[in-house]
């Protein structure tokens, strides 16, 4: 029997198509999920992120930003009652003041910081998803780490975001920016009678940092780890690099670190600037490594949620994603 050439074609277009479907699943079904309302696709609890009871702590300021005292140098600026439902950081020094990613809703946060310092301010995303970068274009002083991926983004002066990197609906055009101040990994950040350092802390995504406060043992982490549900399901998460993160920061830094995330909340509870400890770290480290063992028992099919703790789930795709 002879196989016609258009056969042949055909046969050849078609397993192209379905590579190139499995190829780009990963981010189709992500840009679906923040998109489309996640909850749709989420095994239960049907919510991904459920919204907290009661007012959130803090003082509201501009009926939008909940500022809330850390101690004399450190605010957390919370977005709760949005989606999505952010907090940033304000870490004051003597000669300028950090802050912590820029803001979700697209909202000038120097409504909140206005009250908070007079000091110049330099921002730095903790990764380059729309919801830690929407607030950029309102700041001259943007710092950001200093990586071959980020430094690849470079033309004529500008880094420019892509869709994959922002992650924002398409509704939203992707930002670019100018960078002041490029911080290589494990960098200080002067802030003047403060010094905080940068780590480079991949996971969530492959250019992701915290920063850590050693006076105060205080490590903010942006997506990497935050209360509720972890998403693990970027194109560019990584259950490997969470371990390694993971593995890296329970071995240097203080057992009675705190960990402060960039979302919001504790479960059942009024939102607060959300808050964890370093055996939460460690109990997200267990759960990812049994995920990548296949010992996990998880929810759902195509985007999986594992318990963590009490605190915590992980959201992760389907068992051959995202390693
Ligand atoms: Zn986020």
């Amino acid at each position: 029997m002879r196989v016609r050439p258009v056969a042949i074609v055909s046969a050849l277009v078609a397993a192209l198509a379905v590579a190139v479907a499995l190829a780009h699943a990963p981010t189709l079904w992500a840009w679906a999920n923040l998109a489309g309302g996640h909850e749709a696709f989420v095994p239960p609890p049907s919510r991904i992120r459920p919204t907290p009871p009661g007012p959130a702590d803090g003082t509201v300021v501009k009926g939008h930003w909940r500022v809330q005292r850390i101690d004399a140098g450190a605010y957390a600026i919370g977005e709760p009652q949005d989606d999505p439902d952010n907090y940033e950081y304000l870490l004051i020094g003597t000669r300028r003041a950090l802050l912590i990613d820029a803001g979700a809703a697209g909202r000038d946060i120097h409504e909140a910081l206005a009250g908070l310092t007079d000091l110049p301010v330099t921002v730095i995303p903790t990764h380059l998803h729309f919801d830690h970068t929407n607030g950029l274009r309102f700041f001259d002083h943007i710092a950001l780490v200093d990586l071959p991926q980020t430094r690849a983004r470079l033309r004529d002066g500008v880094v420019r975001l892509d869709r994959l990197a922002y992650m924002a609906p398409l509704s939203q055009p992707t930002p670019a920016f100018r960078v002041a101040e490029w911080i290589r990994p494990d960098g200080d950040i002067d802030l003047g009678g403060r010094t905080v350092r940068l780590l480079w802390t991949p996971g969530h995504t492959a250019t992701s940092v915290s920063i850590y406060d050693p006076a105060n043992k205080r490590l903010f982490t942006g997506d990497m780890i935050y209360t509720t549900t972890i998403f693990a399901f970027m194109p560019d998460s990584s259950l490997a690099a969470y371990v390694q993160t993971a593995d890296r920061l329970l071995a240097a830094l203080p057992a009675d670190t705190r960990i402060y995330g960039a979302h919001c909340c504790r479960n059942d509870r009024p939102a607060t600037a959300p808050w964890l400890e370093m055996s939460d770290l460690r109990d997200l480290r267990t759960a990812v490594q049994a995920v990548r063992d296949g010992h996990a028992r998880g929810e759902g099919f195509l985007l999986k949620r594992y318990p963590v703790n009490a605190r915590m789930t992980l959201a992760t795709l389907y068992p051959f994603g995202n390693h």
